[in-house]
């Protein structure tokens, strides 16, 4: 996988290869979907969310420019392959999941695998963690249809942001923000598909 679905598509970060290279992906996907683990596509993980790409993980973690030191925030914690792929890289993840039951799976599973230093939560992912923040990265692994400003207020001043974003059922785009001291820079960068970013009312903020 990492050789000719990673590499071979221009993934060069070596951070980023070998965290793809150590995490192993066939504990993150249900058992009937095991043989495809490695294979060159998303899967499906459950409540009608999929686990991403390999591809994909490794752009959007790659883009992040990320530090041994960061601390990284992620909504959409999904199966938590994505948070564990982040783990190996920075000193503290934190993941928001709005899917109950997933959340608390992911939060198990990541336990289970000996990823301490990841933190889960159930909630709106909008809100982001204003009690951790800020962070230095912030991922969003669901199809947003506009930036929620929560989450560029949760931003360092230097930090990254990677968020697929365009209207539901269209193509998204994976954007890249940079918040700088006077102003916040986005590049927009390959055409993707996510399952939508969702909204739950009763959810409410989170602190
Ligand atoms: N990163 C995941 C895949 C994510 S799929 C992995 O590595 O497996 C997208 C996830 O985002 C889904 O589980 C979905 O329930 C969740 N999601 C959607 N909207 C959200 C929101 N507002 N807050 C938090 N999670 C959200």
């Amino acid at each position: 996988m990492v050789k000719t679905q990673l590499e071979a598509r221009g993934i060069k970060d070596a951070a980023t290869l070998l965290a793809m290279q150590n995490v192993p992906r066939h504990l993150f996907v249900p058992e009937n979907k095991k043989p495809y683990a490695y294979t060159d596509g998303p899967l499906p993980i459950g409540e009608g969310q999929t686990i991403s790409q390999p591809y994909i993980v490794a752009f959007m973690t790659e883009a992040l420019q990320l530090k041994e030191s960061d601390k990284v925030l992620e909504i959409g914690t999904g199966s938590g392959y994505q948070a564990a792929i982040l783990a190996k890289i920075v000193d503290t993840v934190y993941t928001i999941e709005i899917v109950k039951h997933l959340a608390f799976k992911a939060k198990d599973r990541l336990q289970d695998l000996g990823y301490a230093n990841v933190n889960v939560k159930w909630g709106d992912g909008y809100y982001g963690w204003p009690a951790k923040a800020p962070f230095d990265a912030i991922i969003v692994t669901a199809g947003a249809d506009s930036i929620p400003q929560p989450l560029i207020d949760q931003l360092k001043i230097g930090g990254r942001m990677i968020i697929p974003v365009g209207q539901y059922k269209y193509v998204s785009h994976l954007v890249l923000i940079t918040k700088k001291k006077n102003k916040i820079t986005r590049k927009k960068l390959i055409p993707v598909r996510f399952v939508p970013f969702t909204r739950d009312k009763k959810l409410g903020g989170n602190k």
